[in-house]
Protein backbone atom coordinates (compact mmCIF):
# COMPACT_ATOMS: atom_id res chain seq x y z
CA UNK A 1 0.00 0.00 0.00
CA UNK A 2 1.60 3.18 -0.87
CA UNK A 3 1.61 6.77 1.23
CA UNK A 4 -0.54 8.16 -0.83
CA UNK A 5 -3.01 5.55 -0.49
CA UNK A 6 -2.80 5.93 3.50
CA UNK A 7 -3.38 9.82 3.67
CA UNK A 8 -6.81 9.27 1.38
CA UNK A 9 -7.76 5.90 3.97
CA UNK A 10 -6.93 8.54 7.05
CA UNK A 11 -8.54 11.14 5.72
CA UNK A 12 -11.97 9.58 4.80
CA UNK A 13 -12.40 8.35 8.18
CA UNK A 14 -11.79 11.46 9.13
CA UNK A 15 -14.16 13.18 6.81
CA UNK A 16 -16.44 9.53 8.29
CA UNK A 17 -15.75 10.33 12.11
CA UNK A 18 -16.77 13.90 11.28
CA UNK A 19 -20.15 13.03 9.31
CA UNK A 20 -20.86 10.44 12.40
CA UNK A 21 -20.35 13.29 15.02
CA UNK A 22 -22.28 15.59 12.88
CA UNK A 23 -24.77 13.05 12.88
CA UNK A 24 -24.59 12.71 16.80
CA UNK A 25 -24.54 16.42 17.17
CA UNK A 26 -27.58 16.93 14.86
CA UNK A 27 -29.69 14.56 17.54
CA UNK A 28 -28.07 15.57 20.58
CA UNK A 29 -27.93 19.55 20.45
CA UNK A 30 -32.01 19.56 19.78
CA UNK A 31 -32.51 17.08 22.49
CA UNK A 32 -29.93 19.11 24.99
CA UNK A 33 -31.48 22.31 23.56
CA UNK A 34 -34.89 20.86 24.75
CA UNK A 35 -33.88 19.96 28.21
CA UNK A 36 -31.98 23.07 28.74
CA UNK A 37 -36.06 25.03 27.49
CA UNK A 38 -37.62 22.68 30.19
CA UNK A 39 -35.09 23.44 32.79
CA UNK A 40 -35.19 26.77 32.17
CA UNK A 41 -39.01 26.89 31.76
CA UNK A 42 -40.00 27.90 35.23
CA UNK A 43 -42.40 25.64 37.21
CA UNK A 44 -45.72 26.32 37.60
CA UNK A 45 -45.55 25.53 41.40
CA UNK A 46 -42.77 25.21 43.98
CA UNK A 47 -43.08 24.31 47.44
CA UNK A 48 -40.13 24.94 49.55
CA UNK A 49 -38.37 24.19 52.60
CA UNK A 50 -40.98 21.57 53.82
CA UNK A 51 -40.73 18.24 56.23
CA UNK A 52 -41.48 15.74 53.65
CA UNK A 53 -43.44 12.71 54.79
CA UNK A 54 -43.87 10.83 51.06
CA UNK A 55 -46.27 8.22 52.00
CA UNK A 56 -43.91 4.83 52.38
CA UNK A 57 -43.96 5.29 56.29
CA UNK A 58 -40.49 6.36 55.61
CA UNK A 59 -39.08 9.39 58.20
CA UNK A 60 -39.27 12.87 57.21
CA UNK A 61 -36.78 14.54 55.54
CA UNK A 62 -36.53 17.75 54.50
CA UNK A 63 -36.84 19.05 50.77
CA UNK A 64 -38.50 21.21 47.90
CA UNK A 65 -41.11 20.01 45.71
CA UNK A 66 -41.79 21.25 42.24
CA UNK A 67 -44.70 21.16 40.16
CA UNK A 68 -45.23 21.33 36.62
CA UNK A 69 -48.73 21.17 35.42
CA UNK A 70 -50.64 18.07 37.29
CA UNK A 71 -47.54 16.52 38.35
CA UNK A 72 -44.54 16.53 40.59
CA UNK A 73 -41.16 17.18 38.37
CA UNK A 74 -38.48 17.81 41.09
CA UNK A 75 -38.20 16.80 44.78
CA UNK A 76 -34.92 17.73 46.22
CA UNK A 77 -32.83 19.15 49.54
CA UNK A 78 -33.01 22.65 47.99
CA UNK A 79 -34.53 23.78 44.12
CA UNK A 80 -33.37 27.33 43.07
CA UNK A 81 -34.48 27.10 39.14
CA UNK A 82 -37.62 29.69 39.03
CA UNK A 83 -41.45 29.10 39.09
CA UNK A 84 -44.24 30.56 38.40
CA UNK A 85 -45.18 30.78 42.08
CA UNK A 86 -42.92 29.88 45.04
CA UNK A 87 -44.18 29.26 48.60
CA UNK A 88 -41.68 29.02 51.63
CA UNK A 89 -43.47 26.53 54.21
CA UNK A 90 -41.11 27.65 57.01
CA UNK A 91 -40.44 23.65 57.96
CA UNK A 92 -44.64 22.35 58.10
CA UNK A 93 -45.25 19.37 56.64
CA UNK A 94 -45.81 18.01 53.11
CA UNK A 95 -47.94 14.76 52.42
CA UNK A 96 -49.55 13.25 49.47
CA UNK A 97 -52.85 14.27 49.72
CA UNK A 98 -55.03 11.81 51.43
CA UNK A 99 -56.93 9.36 50.13
CA UNK A 100 -60.44 8.09 51.37
CA UNK A 101 -61.16 4.96 50.46
CA UNK A 102 -64.32 4.64 52.53
CA UNK A 103 -66.84 7.55 51.55
CA UNK A 104 -70.62 8.00 50.96
CA UNK A 105 -69.58 11.06 48.84
CA UNK A 106 -72.50 10.31 46.23
CA UNK A 107 -74.48 11.74 49.36
CA UNK A 108 -73.72 15.48 49.01
CA UNK A 109 -70.90 15.66 45.93
CA UNK A 110 -73.49 17.40 43.69
CA UNK A 111 -75.21 19.62 46.01
CA UNK A 112 -70.94 20.55 47.28
CA UNK A 113 -69.00 19.51 44.79
CA UNK A 114 -65.68 21.54 46.79
CA UNK A 115 -66.54 18.99 49.00
CA UNK A 116 -65.01 21.59 51.78
CA UNK A 117 -65.03 18.87 54.67
CA UNK A 118 -62.86 16.93 53.28
CA UNK A 119 -60.60 19.44 51.41
CA UNK A 120 -60.29 20.65 54.64
CA UNK A 121 -58.56 18.23 55.92
CA UNK A 122 -56.27 17.21 53.58
CA UNK A 123 -58.47 14.76 51.81
CA UNK A 124 -57.58 14.50 47.82
CA UNK A 125 -58.99 11.55 46.61
CA UNK A 126 -62.50 9.82 47.96
CA UNK A 127 -63.85 6.47 47.13
CA UNK A 128 -67.45 5.74 47.09
CA UNK A 129 -69.92 2.74 46.84
CA UNK A 130 -68.91 0.79 49.54
CA UNK A 131 -71.21 -0.84 52.13
CA UNK A 132 -72.47 -3.03 49.18
CA UNK A 133 -74.05 0.28 47.98
CA UNK A 134 -73.69 1.80 44.82
CA UNK A 135 -75.47 3.37 41.77
CA UNK A 136 -76.35 -0.19 38.93
CA UNK A 137 -74.99 0.83 36.60
CA UNK A 138 -72.21 2.54 37.27
CA UNK A 139 -71.62 4.21 34.03
CA UNK A 140 -74.27 7.35 33.97
CA UNK A 141 -73.46 8.23 37.49
CA UNK A 142 -69.53 8.56 36.40
CA UNK A 143 -70.86 10.25 32.92
CA UNK A 144 -72.47 12.72 35.93
CA UNK A 145 -69.93 12.99 37.82
CA UNK A 146 -67.45 13.55 34.81
CA UNK A 147 -69.36 16.52 34.03
CA UNK A 148 -69.36 18.01 37.07
CA UNK A 149 -66.79 21.05 37.98
CA UNK A 150 -65.69 19.49 41.35
CA UNK A 151 -62.44 20.39 44.06
CA UNK A 152 -61.37 16.92 44.40
CA UNK A 153 -60.91 13.38 43.15
CA UNK A 154 -63.16 10.85 43.19
CA UNK A 155 -63.92 7.21 42.06
CA UNK A 156 -65.99 4.33 42.87
CA UNK A 157 -66.73 0.69 43.52
CA UNK A 158 -69.26 -1.50 42.80
CA UNK A 159 -71.88 -2.56 45.31
CA UNK A 160 -72.79 -5.84 45.62
CA UNK A 161 -76.45 -5.49 47.48
CA UNK A 162 -77.29 -2.85 44.69
CA UNK A 163 -76.44 -5.22 42.10
CA UNK A 164 -78.46 -7.87 44.07
CA UNK A 165 -81.27 -5.90 44.28
CA UNK A 166 -81.03 -5.02 40.87
CA UNK A 167 -81.30 -8.56 39.73
CA UNK A 168 -83.36 -10.19 42.25
CA UNK A 169 -85.36 -7.41 44.59
CA UNK A 170 -84.71 -7.33 48.21
CA UNK A 171 -85.73 -10.54 49.06
CA UNK A 172 -84.51 -13.44 50.85
CA UNK A 173 -83.77 -16.31 48.66
CA UNK A 174 -80.97 -17.91 46.74
CA UNK A 175 -80.72 -16.58 43.37
CA UNK A 176 -81.19 -19.18 40.63
CA UNK A 177 -78.23 -20.06 37.92
CA UNK A 178 -79.67 -17.53 35.44
CA UNK A 179 -79.53 -14.75 38.20
CA UNK A 180 -76.45 -15.26 39.70
CA UNK A 181 -74.72 -15.02 35.78
CA UNK A 182 -76.76 -11.97 35.59
CA UNK A 183 -75.43 -10.56 38.60
CA UNK A 184 -72.08 -11.35 37.64
CA UNK A 185 -72.25 -9.84 34.45
CA UNK A 186 -73.66 -7.26 36.45
CA UNK A 187 -70.38 -6.70 38.48
CA UNK A 188 -68.24 -7.77 35.21
CA UNK A 189 -70.02 -4.40 33.44
CA UNK A 190 -69.13 -2.50 36.52
CA UNK A 191 -65.64 -3.36 36.39
CA UNK A 192 -65.42 -2.38 32.82
CA UNK A 193 -66.80 1.11 33.31
CA UNK A 194 -64.32 1.59 35.91
CA UNK A 195 -65.46 0.40 39.42
CA UNK A 196 -62.04 -0.10 42.10
CA UNK A 197 -63.39 -3.05 43.99
CA UNK A 198 -66.50 -5.45 44.72
CA UNK A 199 -67.96 -3.71 48.00
CA UNK A 200 -70.38 -6.00 50.32
CA UNK A 201 -72.61 -4.79 53.25
CA UNK A 202 -73.94 -8.30 54.20
CA UNK A 203 -75.10 -6.24 57.61
CA UNK A 204 -77.52 -4.76 55.35
CA UNK A 205 -80.69 -5.27 52.95
CA UNK A 206 -80.66 -7.06 50.71
CA UNK A 207 -76.38 -7.86 51.83
CA UNK A 208 -77.83 -10.12 54.28
CA UNK A 209 -79.32 -12.07 52.80
CA UNK A 210 -76.60 -13.13 50.52
CA UNK A 211 -74.88 -16.38 51.39
CA UNK A 212 -71.08 -16.57 51.51
CA UNK A 213 -70.73 -18.81 48.45
CA UNK A 214 -72.88 -16.02 46.58
CA UNK A 215 -70.60 -13.66 47.48
CA UNK A 216 -67.21 -15.52 46.61
CA UNK A 217 -68.90 -16.10 42.78
CA UNK A 218 -69.24 -12.34 42.50
CA UNK A 219 -65.58 -11.62 44.10
CA UNK A 220 -64.20 -13.76 41.69
CA UNK A 221 -65.45 -11.27 38.93
CA UNK A 222 -63.83 -8.42 40.71
CA UNK A 223 -60.57 -10.43 40.95
CA UNK A 224 -60.37 -11.23 37.73
CA UNK A 225 -60.29 -7.32 36.84
CA UNK A 226 -57.63 -7.12 39.61
CA UNK A 227 -59.79 -5.81 42.10
CA UNK A 228 -60.59 -6.56 45.73
CA UNK A 229 -63.51 -7.47 47.99
CA UNK A 230 -64.27 -5.10 51.07
CA UNK A 231 -67.35 -5.45 52.82
CA UNK A 232 -68.98 -3.82 55.79
CA UNK A 233 -69.27 -7.39 57.59
CA UNK A 234 -72.55 -9.17 58.61
CA UNK A 235 -72.08 -8.66 62.12
CA UNK A 236 -69.66 -5.94 63.64
CA UNK A 237 -71.01 -6.66 67.46
CA UNK A 238 -71.69 -10.42 68.97
CA UNK A 239 -71.21 -11.65 65.74
CA UNK A 240 -67.69 -9.79 64.99
CA UNK A 241 -65.45 -13.01 64.75
CA UNK A 242 -67.38 -15.11 62.89
CA UNK A 243 -67.65 -12.13 60.28
CA UNK A 244 -63.96 -11.24 60.56
CA UNK A 245 -63.86 -14.91 59.39
CA UNK A 246 -66.25 -14.79 56.76
CA UNK A 247 -64.31 -11.51 55.43
CA UNK A 248 -61.22 -13.77 55.00
CA UNK A 249 -62.63 -16.97 53.70
CA UNK A 250 -64.07 -14.64 50.99
CA UNK A 251 -60.54 -13.31 49.86
CA UNK A 252 -59.31 -17.04 50.31
CA UNK A 253 -61.91 -19.20 48.01
CA UNK A 254 -61.85 -16.19 45.80
CA UNK A 255 -58.61 -15.47 44.93
CA UNK A 256 -58.25 -11.97 45.53
CA UNK A 257 -57.42 -9.29 48.08
CA UNK A 258 -60.41 -8.58 50.81
CA UNK A 259 -60.99 -5.95 53.30
CA UNK A 260 -62.70 -5.26 56.48
CA UNK A 261 -64.31 -1.90 56.25
CA UNK A 262 -64.77 0.47 59.11
CA UNK A 263 -63.50 -2.41 61.53
CA UNK A 264 -65.10 -1.71 65.01
CA UNK A 265 -66.46 -3.71 68.03
CA UNK A 266 -69.62 -3.35 68.91
CA UNK A 267 -71.59 -3.24 72.07
CA UNK A 268 -70.31 -3.58 75.74
CA UNK A 269 -70.63 -7.00 76.04
CA UNK A 270 -68.35 -7.51 72.52
CA UNK A 271 -65.33 -5.09 73.75
CA UNK A 272 -62.14 -6.89 73.70
CA UNK A 273 -63.01 -8.75 70.74
CA UNK A 274 -61.22 -6.87 68.76
CA UNK A 275 -57.62 -9.07 70.10
CA UNK A 276 -59.34 -11.60 68.69
CA UNK A 277 -60.22 -10.07 65.01
CA UNK A 278 -56.36 -8.79 64.75
CA UNK A 279 -55.70 -12.41 65.53
CA UNK A 280 -57.42 -13.56 62.29
CA UNK A 281 -56.14 -11.47 60.33
CA UNK A 282 -52.40 -11.86 61.25
CA UNK A 283 -53.07 -15.68 61.00
CA UNK A 284 -55.00 -15.55 57.40
CA UNK A 285 -52.11 -13.29 56.19
CA UNK A 286 -49.46 -15.17 57.60
CA UNK A 287 -50.59 -18.16 55.74
CA UNK A 288 -50.89 -15.77 52.70
CA UNK A 289 -54.40 -14.30 52.26
CA UNK A 290 -54.11 -10.73 51.54
CA UNK A 291 -56.46 -8.88 53.75
CA UNK A 292 -56.02 -5.12 55.15
CA UNK A 293 -58.64 -3.19 56.98
CA UNK A 294 -59.82 0.23 57.71
CA UNK A 295 -60.86 2.42 60.11
CA UNK A 296 -62.29 5.98 61.28
CA UNK A 297 -61.29 7.19 64.95
CA UNK A 298 -64.73 7.76 66.65
CA UNK A 299 -66.13 5.15 69.29
CA UNK A 300 -69.68 5.55 67.80
CA UNK A 301 -71.10 4.65 64.20
CA UNK A 302 -73.76 5.96 62.21
CA UNK A 303 -76.14 4.10 59.66
CA UNK A 304 -79.73 4.64 59.43
CA UNK A 305 -82.33 3.78 62.95
CA UNK A 306 -83.87 1.06 60.62
CA UNK A 307 -80.77 -0.85 59.86
CA UNK A 308 -79.33 -0.84 63.63
CA UNK A 309 -82.01 -1.12 65.05
CA UNK A 310 -84.13 -3.57 62.91
CA UNK A 311 -84.19 -7.75 62.88
CA UNK A 312 -83.18 -8.14 58.71
CA UNK A 313 -86.26 -10.27 58.82
CA UNK A 314 -88.65 -7.62 59.67
CA UNK A 315 -86.42 -5.09 56.88
CA UNK A 316 -87.17 -7.95 53.98
CA UNK A 317 -89.06 -6.15 50.74
CA UNK A 318 -89.12 -2.71 51.51
CA UNK A 319 -91.01 0.06 53.05
CA UNK A 320 -94.67 -1.53 51.95
CA UNK A 321 -93.78 -5.22 53.74
CA UNK A 322 -92.18 -3.00 56.68
CA UNK A 323 -95.14 -0.91 57.21
CA UNK A 324 -97.38 -3.71 56.97
CA UNK A 325 -95.56 -5.94 59.62
CA UNK A 326 -95.52 -3.03 61.74
CA UNK A 327 -99.30 -2.84 61.61
CA UNK A 328 -99.90 -6.57 62.37
CA UNK A 329 -99.89 -6.71 66.45
CA UNK A 330 -98.04 -9.38 67.26
CA UNK A 331 -95.29 -8.71 64.48
CA UNK A 332 -94.71 -5.46 65.88
CA UNK A 333 -94.39 -6.83 69.64
CA UNK A 334 -92.21 -9.33 67.77
CA UNK A 335 -89.79 -6.45 66.54
CA UNK A 336 -90.02 -4.27 69.29
CA UNK A 337 -88.60 -7.62 71.31
CA UNK A 338 -85.42 -7.80 68.91
CA UNK A 339 -85.21 -3.65 69.07
CA UNK A 340 -84.88 -3.47 72.90
CA UNK A 341 -82.54 -6.46 72.32
CA UNK A 342 -80.51 -4.18 70.08
CA UNK A 343 -80.66 -1.23 71.98
CA UNK A 344 -79.61 -3.21 75.31
CA UNK A 345 -76.20 -5.77 73.74
CA UNK A 346 -75.47 -3.80 70.11
CA UNK A 347 -75.74 -0.64 68.53
CA UNK A 348 -77.92 1.15 71.19
CA UNK A 349 -74.83 0.84 73.58
CA UNK A 350 -77.61 -0.25 76.17
CA UNK A 351 -78.66 3.22 77.20
CA UNK A 352 -81.25 5.44 75.00
CA UNK A 353 -79.26 7.76 75.77
CA UNK A 354 -76.72 6.60 73.22
CA UNK A 355 -78.83 7.01 69.91
CA UNK A 356 -78.52 10.04 68.45
CA UNK A 357 -80.86 11.22 65.73
CA UNK A 358 -78.47 12.45 63.04
CA UNK A 359 -80.91 13.74 60.49
CA UNK A 360 -84.47 12.83 59.66
CA UNK A 361 -86.04 14.43 56.11
CA UNK A 362 -89.61 14.51 57.64
CA UNK A 363 -88.54 16.08 61.16
CA UNK A 364 -85.34 18.35 60.92
CA UNK A 365 -85.71 19.19 64.21
CA UNK A 366 -85.07 15.89 65.66
CA UNK A 367 -80.80 16.18 64.75
CA UNK A 368 -79.06 15.56 67.06
CA UNK A 369 -81.72 14.63 69.89
CA UNK A 370 -81.62 10.79 71.33
CA UNK A 371 -84.20 8.45 71.62
CA UNK A 372 -84.49 9.28 75.43
CA UNK A 373 -84.86 12.84 74.26
CA UNK A 374 -87.65 11.46 71.79
CA UNK A 375 -88.85 9.26 74.40
CA UNK A 376 -89.70 12.29 76.64
CA UNK A 377 -91.13 14.12 73.86
CA UNK A 378 -93.97 11.82 73.27
CA UNK A 379 -94.48 11.34 76.56
CA UNK A 380 -92.48 8.06 77.68
CA UNK A 381 -90.27 7.34 79.99
CA UNK A 382 -87.09 6.48 79.02
CA UNK A 383 -86.17 2.84 78.81
CA UNK A 384 -85.24 0.76 76.52
CA UNK A 385 -88.47 -0.44 76.13
CA UNK A 386 -89.87 2.71 75.08
CA UNK A 387 -86.72 3.76 73.11
CA UNK A 388 -87.47 0.57 71.12
CA UNK A 389 -91.12 1.86 70.52
CA UNK A 390 -89.65 5.19 69.45
CA UNK A 391 -87.61 3.61 66.78
CA UNK A 392 -90.42 1.75 65.34
CA UNK A 393 -92.32 5.23 65.51
CA UNK A 394 -89.28 6.95 63.31
CA UNK A 395 -89.36 4.22 60.96
CA UNK A 396 -93.12 4.57 60.44
CA UNK A 397 -92.47 7.99 59.72
CA UNK A 398 -89.78 7.91 57.24
CA UNK A 399 -86.65 6.61 59.16
CA UNK A 400 -83.82 9.02 60.27
CA UNK A 401 -79.85 8.36 60.21
CA UNK A 402 -78.59 8.29 63.34
CA UNK A 403 -75.28 7.84 65.63
CA UNK A 404 -74.77 5.56 67.89
CA UNK A 405 -71.94 5.56 71.17
CA UNK A 406 -71.43 1.78 71.43
CA UNK A 407 -67.22 1.35 71.05
CA UNK A 408 -64.66 1.67 73.38
CA UNK A 409 -61.46 3.56 72.99
CA UNK A 410 -59.23 0.58 74.01
CA UNK A 411 -60.69 -1.30 70.99
CA UNK A 412 -60.30 1.24 68.60
CA UNK A 413 -56.53 2.29 69.62
CA UNK A 414 -55.97 -1.67 68.89
CA UNK A 415 -57.14 -1.41 65.57
CA UNK A 416 -55.48 1.59 64.74
CA UNK A 417 -51.98 0.07 65.43
CA UNK A 418 -52.42 -2.55 63.34
CA UNK A 419 -49.84 -2.23 60.66
CA UNK A 420 -52.87 -3.30 58.07
CA UNK A 421 -54.96 -0.76 59.10
CA UNK A 422 -55.55 2.32 57.46
CA UNK A 423 -58.21 5.36 57.52
CA UNK A 424 -61.16 5.87 56.07
CA UNK A 425 -63.81 8.03 57.44
CA UNK A 426 -66.71 6.46 56.12
CA UNK A 427 -68.47 9.86 55.67
CA UNK A 428 -70.15 11.91 53.27
CA UNK A 429 -70.21 15.58 52.13
CA UNK A 430 -72.67 17.79 54.41
CA UNK A 431 -74.12 21.07 53.70
CA UNK A 432 -72.45 23.27 56.06
CA UNK A 433 -74.63 23.56 58.86
CA UNK A 434 -77.70 21.13 57.76
CA UNK A 435 -78.55 18.23 60.24
CA UNK A 436 -76.55 16.64 62.87
CA UNK A 437 -74.00 14.68 60.81
CA UNK A 438 -71.54 12.34 61.97
CA UNK A 439 -68.37 13.88 63.16
CA UNK A 440 -65.94 11.45 61.01
CA UNK A 441 -67.25 13.52 57.94
CA UNK A 442 -65.45 16.73 58.91
CA UNK A 443 -62.95 15.45 61.33
CA UNK A 444 -61.11 11.76 60.84
CA UNK A 445 -57.92 12.66 59.70
CA UNK A 446 -57.11 15.72 61.57
CA UNK A 447 -58.32 13.88 64.63
CA UNK A 448 -55.87 10.97 63.70
CA UNK A 449 -53.33 13.37 63.31
CA UNK A 450 -53.84 15.20 66.11
CA UNK A 451 -55.12 12.79 68.77
CA UNK A 452 -53.75 9.72 68.23
CA UNK A 453 -50.35 10.96 66.31
CA UNK A 454 -49.67 14.23 68.64
CA UNK A 455 -51.56 13.86 71.50
CA UNK A 456 -51.45 9.86 72.58
CA UNK A 457 -48.61 9.27 70.33
CA UNK A 458 -50.82 5.85 69.62
CA UNK A 459 -48.81 5.65 65.99
CA UNK A 460 -46.30 8.03 64.07
CA UNK A 461 -46.82 10.70 61.87
CA UNK A 462 -45.57 8.95 59.31
CA UNK A 463 -46.91 5.82 59.97
CA UNK A 464 -50.70 7.79 60.11
CA UNK A 465 -49.64 9.28 56.58
CA UNK A 466 -49.02 6.38 54.84
CA UNK A 467 -52.60 4.60 56.25
CA UNK A 468 -54.05 8.16 54.62
CA UNK A 469 -51.86 7.79 51.27
CA UNK A 470 -49.50 4.75 50.13
CA UNK A 471 -51.26 2.23 51.57
CA UNK A 472 -54.57 2.97 50.19
CA UNK A 473 -53.14 3.78 47.34
CA UNK A 474 -51.40 0.40 46.75
CA UNK A 475 -54.83 -1.27 47.81
CA UNK A 476 -56.62 0.73 45.47
CA UNK A 477 -54.09 0.30 42.47
CA UNK A 478 -53.93 3.73 42.11
CA UNK A 479 -49.88 3.49 41.05
CA UNK A 480 -49.59 7.63 40.40
CA UNK A 481 -50.80 8.90 43.69
CA UNK A 482 -50.48 8.43 47.18
CA UNK A 483 -46.68 8.95 47.36
CA UNK A 484 -44.44 11.98 47.22
CA UNK A 485 -42.11 10.99 44.12
CA UNK A 486 -41.19 12.74 40.58
CA UNK A 487 -44.09 11.48 38.21
CA UNK A 488 -46.80 11.11 40.45
CA UNK A 489 -49.76 13.25 40.33
CA UNK A 490 -49.25 16.49 42.65
CA UNK A 491 -52.08 15.81 45.34
CA UNK A 492 -50.89 17.41 48.36
CA UNK A 493 -51.81 18.59 51.85
CA UNK A 494 -49.49 20.84 53.56
CA UNK A 495 -49.96 20.80 57.61
CA UNK A 496 -48.57 22.23 61.07
CA UNK A 497 -48.11 19.00 62.55
CA UNK A 498 -48.25 21.08 65.78
CA UNK A 499 -51.58 22.83 65.06
CA UNK A 500 -53.81 20.24 62.97
CA UNK A 501 -56.75 19.03 65.19
CA UNK A 502 -60.56 18.12 64.71
CA UNK A 503 -62.85 20.53 65.36
CA UNK A 504 -66.09 19.04 64.75
CA UNK A 505 -67.99 17.11 67.88
CA UNK A 506 -70.97 15.22 68.03
CA UNK A 507 -72.38 18.48 69.54
CA UNK A 508 -71.16 20.78 66.86
CA UNK A 509 -70.28 18.97 63.73
CA UNK A 510 -70.61 21.54 61.09
CA UNK A 511 -66.71 22.37 62.20
CA UNK A 512 -63.74 22.08 59.88
CA UNK A 513 -60.91 20.69 60.64
CA UNK A 514 -57.58 23.32 61.69
CA UNK A 515 -53.74 23.18 61.01
CA UNK A 516 -54.03 22.72 57.16
CA UNK A 517 -52.18 25.56 55.05
CA UNK A 518 -52.53 24.27 51.25
CA UNK A 519 -54.23 21.21 49.77
CA UNK A 520 -53.60 20.94 46.23
CA UNK A 521 -55.26 18.76 43.62
CA UNK A 522 -53.73 17.90 40.35
CA UNK A 523 -51.40 20.42 40.26
CA UNK A 524 -53.72 23.08 41.47
CA UNK A 525 -54.18 24.91 44.94
CA UNK A 526 -58.01 24.40 46.07
CA UNK A 527 -57.17 25.59 49.42
CA UNK A 528 -55.14 27.88 51.07
CA UNK A 529 -54.92 30.63 53.56
CA UNK A 530 -58.43 29.25 54.84
CA UNK A 531 -60.69 29.60 51.52
CA UNK A 532 -61.42 27.71 49.02
CA UNK A 533 -60.11 28.92 45.93
CA UNK A 534 -62.07 29.06 42.55
CA UNK A 535 -60.04 26.16 40.76
CA UNK A 536 -61.87 22.74 40.04
CA UNK A 537 -59.27 20.33 38.89
CA UNK A 538 -60.67 17.01 40.68
CA UNK A 539 -60.87 13.80 38.02
CA UNK A 540 -63.03 11.08 38.32
CA UNK A 541 -60.72 7.78 38.82
CA UNK A 542 -60.85 4.59 37.43
CA UNK A 543 -59.22 1.27 38.25
CA UNK A 544 -56.75 1.07 34.96
CA UNK A 545 -57.63 -1.79 32.70
CA UNK A 546 -54.92 -0.83 29.87
CA UNK A 547 -52.44 -2.02 32.49
CA UNK A 548 -54.31 -4.30 34.28
CA UNK A 549 -55.62 -6.21 31.95
CA UNK A 550 -58.45 -9.45 33.39
CA UNK A 551 -56.02 -11.89 34.60
ZN1 LIG B 1 -70.49 0.73 56.41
Amino acid sequence: MSDAGVGIKQRTQRWMRMLIGLGFAAILIPALAGMLTAQSQPYDLLLRNGRIVDGTGSPWYRGDVAIRGDTIVRIAPSISEPATRVIDLGGQVIAPGFIDIHTHARRGIFDVPTADNYIRQGVTTLMEGPDGSSPVPLAPFLAKLEALPKSINIGSFIGQGSVRSAVIGDVNRQPTAEELDKMRAVVEQGMKDGAFELSTGLFYVPGTFTSTAEVVELARVAGRYGGMHESHMRDEASGVVESVKETIAIGERGGLPTHVSHHKIIGVGNWGKSVETLRLIDEARARGVDVTIDQYPYTASSTSIQAALFPAWAQEGGREQILKRLKDEATRAKIKAESARLIRNERGGGDPKNVVIARCEWDASLAGKSLADVARLRGMEPTVENAAEVGLWIVEQGGCQGIFHAISEEDLERILRHPATMIGSDGEIPIFGKANPHPRSYGTFARVLAVYVRERKSITLEDAVRKMSGFPAQRLGLLDRGILRPGMKADIAVFDPARVRDMTTFDKPHAYAEGFSYVIVNGQIVFEAGTMTTARPGKVLYRLHSSNPPR
